[in-house]
């Protein structure tokens, strides 16, 4: 199929511009994007490694700190992070990291380099419940301190959030090969069991000498307003369609869209790719409080997407919604075949056995729930990181350490 949506919106570079861009940098000594970066991928290590035509050297520097370096190349919101304090910016523009990063997994792919190696199995097992970003680097981490581990997903597909991140921005291609990758590390996935329905908490205590939860915040919230109508559908179950039918989904011509993070913005864009003429977002925060990135949401708009702030839902009835402004005296009338909500996730950790505290497991410190046998990565976690993939990336190296100090490593 020949859909916009299927290409990415942003050309990578070739040896020549990756050099040059490379040779950009400014080689700091107390490099502030290192610093920056949550999961310490070393961005001036391997740029440098760049600077001298070492590709494969700048693979290695990128895998060995990062499972998922491919993914985060792509999706990290590198302005708030390595690119943000980059010194470059004194000068012009920061240095473009996530496209030299993407540049070099791209290489690391293409060369067919296997960086990591598990060493001999220590005899000690993790379960793990979950495959998205947080869960699939716990699982490489502890392969790599000698630990069999096993991913228990309930889905038929790997890869959690990642497989709704528009194709667009993260093709699905690139998920395959970092999961391929952590499959021949040893790492063995369970498709479609349910943690807590098909298999419970117990039966993986026993299975196991640790278990790791990492359900992220699986499940999109929606509003009662627009409960029971046909055309109403919840952001995270239309990207999460559209992305495994390759956008081969009708859409009407006249959608609405509510909400204003990021996740509406990739709605928003997902439907200009695949041709919808009208789109419309309401969102809740007024333009100065945004929570879309900058970047996102005028991506969106450069699409052709309107969008309009302050604004609250009042009525639906099944066609036409209401708004009313959140300030000022005013009322809005938006008429659609399709409304798309995107109004935030949940998180569901019912027979996991653990609670939640606005959203977030924080029973025990670092990681640890109440029980010593049981402990949380990625966005249930109460931790220090955003709830970002490189936040997941983060809380899974970190857990991996935490883990094999219970178990009598260092
Ligand atoms: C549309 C969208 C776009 C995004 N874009 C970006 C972006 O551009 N950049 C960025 O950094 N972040 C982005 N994010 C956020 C990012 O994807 C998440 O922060 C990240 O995936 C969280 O990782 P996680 O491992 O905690 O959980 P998740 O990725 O949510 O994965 C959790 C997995 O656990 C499984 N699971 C849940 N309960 C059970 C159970 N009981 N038994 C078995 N399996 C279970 C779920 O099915 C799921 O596969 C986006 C999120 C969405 C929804
Ligand atoms: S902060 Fe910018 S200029 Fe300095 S090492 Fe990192 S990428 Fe290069």
């Amino acid at each position: 199929m020949d859909s916009k949506y299927l290409k990415s919106l942003e050309p990578g570079f070739d040896p020549l511009t990756v050099c040059e861009e490379a040779s950009r940098c400014l080689l700091c000594l107390d490099a502030p994007c290192s610093k920056a970066c949550p999961a310490g991928t070393n961005p001036d290590k391997f740029i440098r490694s760049v600077r001298f035509r070492n590709f494969k050297g700048a693979a290695e520097i990128v895998r060995e700190n990062n499972a998922l370096g491919a993914i985060c190349a792509r999706v990290c919101p590198t302005e708030k992070y390595c690119q943000k304090g980059c010194s470059r910016s004194g000068i012009d523009r920061p240095i473009d990291i996530g496209r030299i990063q993407r540049y070099i997994t791209d290489y690391e792919e293409a060369v067919k380099m296997e960086i990591l190696k598990a060493p001999k199995d220590n005899g000690k097992s993790v379960g793990i419940v979950g495959s998205g970003p947080a869960a699939l680097q716990a699982a490489v981490s502890l392969r790599l301190l000698g630990y069999k581990v096993e991913v228990y997903e309930k889905e038929n597909v790997l890869g959690g959030m990642l497989r709704l991140i528009p194709e667009y921005r993260l093709p699905d291609r690139v998920v395959d090969h970092e999961i391929k990758r952590i499959e021949d590390l040893g790492v063995k996935f369970h498709k479609g069991v349910f943690v807590g329905k098909d298999k419970s908490l117990d039966d993986l205590k026993k299975a196991h000498d640790a278990v790791l939860l990492a359900p992220g915040y699986s499940y999109g919230k929606m509003l009662q307003l627009f409960e029971g109508h046909k055309n109403v559908v919840l952001a995270v179950d239309f990207l999460r369609e559209v992305k495994a039918k390759k956008g081969g989904v009708k859409v009407p011509n006249n959608v609405l869209v509510v909400g204003g993070g990021d996740v509406a913005m990739d709605v928003n864009a997902t439907m200009k790719l695949l041709g919808v003429e009208h789109v419309t977002d309401v969102v809740y925060e007024q333009f100065v409080e945004f929570k879309a990135s900058k970047k996102e949401l005028e991506g969106a708009q450069r699409l052709g997407v309107t969008i309009i702030d302050g604004y609250v839902p009042v009525s639906f009835d099944g066609k036409k919604a209401k708004f009313a402004h959140r300030v000022i005296k005013s009322e809005l009338e938006i008429e659609a075949d399709l409304v798309v909500l995107a109004v935030g996730q949940y998180p569901d950790v019912s027979g996991l056995g653990v609670e939640l505290v606005k959203g977030e497991v924080n029973e025990g410190a670092d990681y640890h729930t109440k029980d010593p046998k049981v402990f949380v990565c990625g966005d249930i976690a109460h931790s220090r990181f955003d709830k970002t993939v490189v936040g997941g990336v983060r809380t899974g190296k970190e857990v991996a350490l935490y883990i094999d100090a219970s178990l009598g490593g260092k």
